[in-house]
């Protein structure tokens, strides 16, 4: 993608993140690959809905710095899921309201309450919490580094996509499933054979 291009792209869905409530100040960090060996990423510590195209910081998949300032903490679990998986063009990391609550209980998010979260996220893992930029809490995300989206104890989410489109939304249908789940309470998942049907028709 070229790289003028993909920043104003990621700043403006830095900023859909940010006017949605889905990331709150400086909180949560989002990438996106701009080649086979180069990403941009969000600094550390700047407001989501108050950053601009020069703020992003230009990164190599060995995790040099090529261009910018400080890259955000969590740069290194960015990293090792573009490592992983090539086909991976972008990464969000947020700490939503409803996700985090669910997070911070343990109960997990049951995303086979409706046909978009089936359709969109397939089962969602939790990870254990780790410190925030530690060895560890790579190590975890790498674990589950299949996984289009998954929850950080006590801490909040994670997707990667094909696309910053495809990233965005996982994130934002992983908000509204855990805010279903928090107000339907105790209801039924759909019934297994119509969720084996939908997972057929997951892109
Ligand atoms: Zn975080």
């Amino acid at each position: 993608m070229n790289e003028i291009y993909a920043r104003e792209r990621l700043v403006f869905f830095c900023r859909m993140l940010y006017d949605r409530r889905i990331t709150v100040s400086a909180g949560g960090n989002m990438s996106v690959r701009i080649s086979d060996s180069e990403i941009l990423i969000t600094p550390s510590g700047v407001n989501k809905g108050l950053l601009e195209p020069e703020d992003l910081v230009k990164m190599n998949l060995k995790g040099e710095v090529l261009a910018g300032g400080k890259p955000s903490i969590e740069h290194r679990f960015h990293l090792a899921l573009y490592n992983m998986n090539p086909g991976t063009r972008a990464v969000i990391h947020c700490h939503p309201l409803y996700c985090t609550a669910l997070a911070v209980k343990g109960c997990g998010i049951r995303s086979n309450l409706t046909p978009e979260g089936v359709l969109l996220l397939g089962d969602v893992p939790e990870i254990p919490y780790f410190t925030p930029g530690s060895e560890e809490l790579v190590r975890a995300v790498a674990s589950c580094g299949g996984s289009p989206a998954m929850i950080m104890a006590r801490h909040g989410a994670l997707t990667q996509g094909r696309s910053l489109e495809e990233a965005y939304d996982r994130m934002e249908e992983l908000e509204f499933q855990a805010h279903l789940q928090i107000i339907c309470g105790d209801a039924e998942d759909l019934p297994p054979d119509e969720i084996a049907k939908l997972g057929a028709m997951r892109k």
